[in-house]
């Protein structure tokens, strides 16, 4: 699949408007009609943001997946809410994040919510971009889940979770969705650990049945929870093995990384689509339209146009959104002067 020249995406996440916010942390105030209603109107300012940057893809942000009981957690069936966290105090970082515990079988008999999401944005969203839906693989949503008797470790319970994935695939297939992109930051996180063609496996069994019938990405990134990275931020464990990855695009994290490895994109290139973060998500220097320019000519030594995309390094939603919108905007801008360039 061909990419207009230096095509700009986002991954799915934007940040919430301050009154979402504090909504959120008052739901028994509401009831279901006002819930379905601040929903909405999320989604049509993050709609708004992205559209007015000028972005080709779009997503809506996930603005509806604010609370436990609206994330894909909340969907899934045999397990109980941990709210306690390990440590309360302290810098915010990753490991205050509780986990859920196990105590049925894991099942989603409604699906995990994204086909709702993506019909939501297919209604609120202009005419002219490419609507994108983003799903977690199994192995990045297994990472909350503790194992069990039943689920013995970490890969039992992806194994779990698979079908269900796959499952939400097909039915975002089945409902318009030309753009997709499965989430694997945890894959890339803990390359440098874990047995990568085990990765590949699980990955390529995930998007099956979808493969060929949607534009499909991969998001692989060294975590932004907090704004803060998990694991060895290294592309190289990664590669070779991921080039076996059944995608028509890989994203990878450049910017916050100071361009390190930037070569790796080459090889990426050979197999498929490579969307480069060229915005830095954790950084509130708003990188000029001179920067932008500067990093695609970078990009451009080592992937054609036609095969490049450039985007945030990863969702926006731990980035302030007064700093997100500039951030997009640039970036925009930025990849127009250089289409005009080439
Ligand atoms: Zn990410």
């Amino acid at each position: 699949m061909i990419n207009p020249f230096i095509r700009t995406t986002v991954i799915g996440s934007y940040p919430f408007p301050s009154w979402l916010e504090f909504a959120s942390q008052h739901f028994d105030h509401f009831g279901t009609a006002d819930l379905a209603e601040l929903q909405e109107d999320a989604v049509i300012a993050a709609i708004h943001d992205q559209v007015s940057a000028g972005l080709d893809v779009i997503t809506d942000g996930e603005q509806s997946r604010f609370d436990f009981n609206l994330s894909f957690y909340g969907y899934l069936e045999g397990i109980r809410q941990e709210t306690a966290s390990p440590r309360k105090w302290g810098p915010p970082a990753h490991d205050q994040r509780g986990k859920h515990e196990i105590i049925g079988e894991l099942r989603a008999p409604r699906g995990l919510g994204a086909v709702a999401e993506f019909e939501r944005l297919k209604r609120l969203a202009p005419a002219g971009p490419i609507l994108k839906a983003s799903v977690p693989g199994p192995y990045t949503l297994s990472g909350r889940l503790i194992p069990n008797a039943g689920y013995k470790d970490r890969y039992a319970v992806t194994e779990a979770l698979l079908p269900i994935v796959r499952k939400e695939l097909e039915d975002l297939v089945k409902a318009g969705c030309t753009e997709l992109s499965v989430d694997e930051p945890s894959m890339s996180c803990y390359a440098y650990r874990e047995d990568t063609k085990r990765f590949v496996d699980i990955f390529n069994r995930t998007v099956a049945p979808v493969v060929g019938k949607c534009r499909l990405s991969v998001h692989l990134c060294f975590g932004n929870y907090k704004g803060h990275a998990v694991g060895k931020r290294r592309l190289a464990p990664m590669f070779p093995d991921f080039l076996d990855f059944k995608v028509n695009e890989m994203h990878v994290e450049m910017a916050n990384r100071e361009f390190a490895e930037i070569d790796m994109i080459a090889r990426i290139a050979e197999k498929m689509n490579v969307a480069v973060g060229i915005v830095d998500v954790k950084s509130y220097y708003i990188e000029t339209v001179e920067d932008i320019v500067e990093r695609i000519k970078l990009c451009l030594k080592y992937v054609p146009a036609e095969k490049l995309s450039v985007a945030p390094d990863c969702g926006l939603s731990q980035t302030a959104r007064w700093a997100a919108k500039q951030k997009l905007a640039n970036m925009v801008e930025g990849a127009r002067k250089m289409r005009e360039r080439l």
